[in-house]
């Protein structure tokens, strides 16, 4: 392990008894963990300015362009969609983060119930097709009556925004396989895609808000480095874990697991379970 680095604050206050110092009062007092939130607090200050200021920054410029400038009909209109195209970025920007926000805060409920994972993967595929045709999107379920206890509308938030990356970063096409199965007590949720894959150097960070690998393969592919942080949010809440496997120019494997569910009592099932 690295060394931690700590942060003390130290007072002094000396002690007289009339005029003579016979001591002094020694207050030393650990700040390292106040410390580290201001710091991650400004971190994450300075880089929300800096994701709104882009979007903004060429809404502004292609506005000052269509104002100031005589253009031909053709050009107006590709302006005009781009700065479309930067205000929807910059709307799903300032939803998903304030989501993120409040699941952080704990403000956000969870409704969790026992519910039948297989048919909201299956939910999600669907919503998903409707936007995709030179992808296969294939259905492996070997776990079609397994039960986890879950917010239902949380974890469809999570399949669809796996399902949406590996779409999405599969700008050649290719399959997409959803499996589903059991193993030890868990359920098991795989999204594989044939697409660009991630670099291993990114494996670590891939979660964090805002990140986004930073490669030319897909500079041109629109985001917020936000979607796979909600995601292990709300795999945290719901006691599970996600992992990833990926190979560069091959595809990725994210891995969601899950305890599934046990009633422990046969008609007591909601009460054993208390919400997080
Ligand atoms: P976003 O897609 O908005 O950038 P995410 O948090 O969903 O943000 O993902 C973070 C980064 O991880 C992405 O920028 C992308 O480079 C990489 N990534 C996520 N899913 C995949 C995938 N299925 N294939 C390749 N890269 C991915």
């Amino acid at each position: 392990h690295e060394p931690v680095k700590r942060y003390v604050q130290i007072y002094y206050e000396p002690l007289y008894r009339g005029s003579e110092l016979f001591g002094v009062l020694l207050v030393h007092r650990d700040i390292t963990k106040e410390y580290e939130v201001d710091r991650m607090k400004s971190e994450f200050v300075s880089t929300v300015s800096h994701e709104l200021r882009t979007p903004l920054a060429s809404v502004l410029g292609f506005a000052e362009l269509l104002l100031h400038r005589e253009l031909k009909p053709d050009r107006q209109r590709k302006y005009i969609s781009t700065i479309h195209q930067e205000a929807r970025r910059l709307t799903t920007l300032i939803n998903d983060f304030l989501d993120l926000q409040r699941m952080e805060s704990g403000r956000q409920s969870y409704d969790m119930k026992p519910a039948k994972l297989g048919e909201l993967v299956q939910e999600a595929m669907e919503l998903q097709k409707v936007n995709v045709s030179s992808h296969n999107l294939i259905w492996k379920d070997e776990a079609r009556e397994a039960i986890v206890f879950a917010d239902r509308d949380k974890m469809l938030q999570v399949f669809t925004n796996l399902i949406n990356n590996a779409i999405k970063y599969s700008p050649h096409g290719g399959k997409i396989t959803i499996h589903l199965r059991t193993e030890k007590g868990r359920l098991l949720v795989t999204t594989q895609d044939e697409g660009l894959g991630i670099p291993a150097d990114a494996l670590p960070n891939l979660f964090n808000k805002f990140y986004r690998v930073d490669n030319s393969d897909r500079r041109e592919i629109g985001g917020t480095g936000l979607g796979l942080a909600i995601v292990k949010e709300i795999i945290n809440r719901h006691k599970g874990d996600i992992s990833v496997h990926s190979v560069l120019g091959e595809g990725s494997a994210f891995t969601i697991s899950l305890p599934l569910f046990e009633p422990q009592e046969q008609g007591g099932e909601e009460q054993s379970y208390p919400s997080p």
